[in-house]
């Protein structure tokens, strides 16, 4: 069975949508990764920090679904890391109100001896060091999805660089890809994107679909236009577990079966949207997954007579 290894925070979150407010409640990015990832046959292990204030139902949760944790250190009297985002009335723009780095502040990853040759890494959201710290510690893998954010954008600049050079692909959204680039065409930013390094770009734009870019070479998927839509936390991230979970799943990194993951990463956030935090991504079953990828193939597919 084919190893994803994915790096990114396990965190507390507390989210402000316009349909309801919640306290702290599981999330992270490396945690919707791994509950995106767990949809398909891989081995899949998170390295990750949290706190002890951090409760063991949520780590049994990765646990039952077959994540190996070993590499999430568990910090004694440490607080784990805090994120809370309030969403504007369009649910596509939101203000980050609070970041607490807390453990992740020195957190030096060991990535567990099972998985240092993992087919696949998924570098998701956290300090750009660690994000190399990591890579250091690997034999190359075949394919680096890196995932970043405003934030390292603006506090770590010089690491995310030099991380950044270091990827197959970079996963980012259209507002940071344009902060990233100083370029307000998303064509433009992928251009200058692939010149830091990574040979393939997927820009993200929330309800408006995925691009994915390499050489002149682009591909578009748009998201599934949904009845519910109530929190769009975690949808990048539970994008980016579909993206390299189908990749791993398959073994095949061409550009063509690429489409094929943007495909399973769209699908799968449609369902994280649908309700708070994690919680929709805890049950989803995989029959739910197939019905929905068809009603993606009839959403796009269409024959038409040339006049
Ligand atoms: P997304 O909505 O896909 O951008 O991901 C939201 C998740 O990212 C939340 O569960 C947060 O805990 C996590 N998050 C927010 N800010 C950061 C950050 N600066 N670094 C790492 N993870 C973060």
């Amino acid at each position: 069975m084919n190893k994803l290894l994915i790096v990114g925070t396990v965190a507390f979150d507390a989210i402000e949508t316009p349909f309801g407010k919640t306290d702290k409640i599981l999330g992270g990015a490396a945690t919707y990764i791994g509950l995106s990832a767990a949809q398909f046959d891989i081995e899949s292990a998170i390295v990750s920090v949290v706190g002890d204030d951090f409760p063991q139902d949520y780590l049994d949760l990765l646990k039952n679904r077959n994540i190996d944790i070993t590499g999430t250190e568990i910090v004694k009297g440490g607080k784990t890391f805090f994120w809370s985002g309030k969403y504007h009335n369009d649910l596509n723009s939101r203000d980050t109100l609070d970041t607490q780095l807390n453990v992740l502040a020195d957190f030096q990853p060991v990535v567990p001896e099972d998985f240092k040759t993992p087919d696949i890494v998924m570098l998701g959201n956290l300090h750009p060091l660690v994000q190399l710290s990591v890579l250091e510690q690997l034999k190359r893998p075949k394919l680096v999805v890196l995932d970043t954010m405003n934030f390292w954008m603006d506090n770590t600049w010089d690491d995310l660089m030099k991380v950044i050079e270091k990827v197959d692909v970079l996963t980012i959204n259209d507002e940071e890809a344009r902060q990233l680039t100083e370029e307000y065409s998303l064509v433009k930013a992928a251009r200058k994107i692939a010149k830091m390094g990574p040979k393939y770009v997927v820009i993200k734009k929330g309800e408006h679909g995925a691009l994915l870019f390499h050489n002149n070479q682009i591909f578009f998927a748009p998201a599934l236009p949904l009845e519910e839509v109530f929190d769009p936390t975690g949808a990048g991230d539970t994008f980016a577990g579909g993206f390299t979970g189908y990749l791993a799943h398959t073994g095949d990194i061409s550009f063509k079966n690429m489409k094929n993951a943007v495909i399973y990463g769209s699908t799968l956030a449609s369902f994280c949207v649908e309700k708070f935090g994690t919680e929709r991504m805890q049950d989803l079953k995989k029959e739910e997954v197939h019905e929905r990828l068809e009603d993606f193939k009839s959403l796009t597919q269409f024959q038409i007579k040339l006049t």
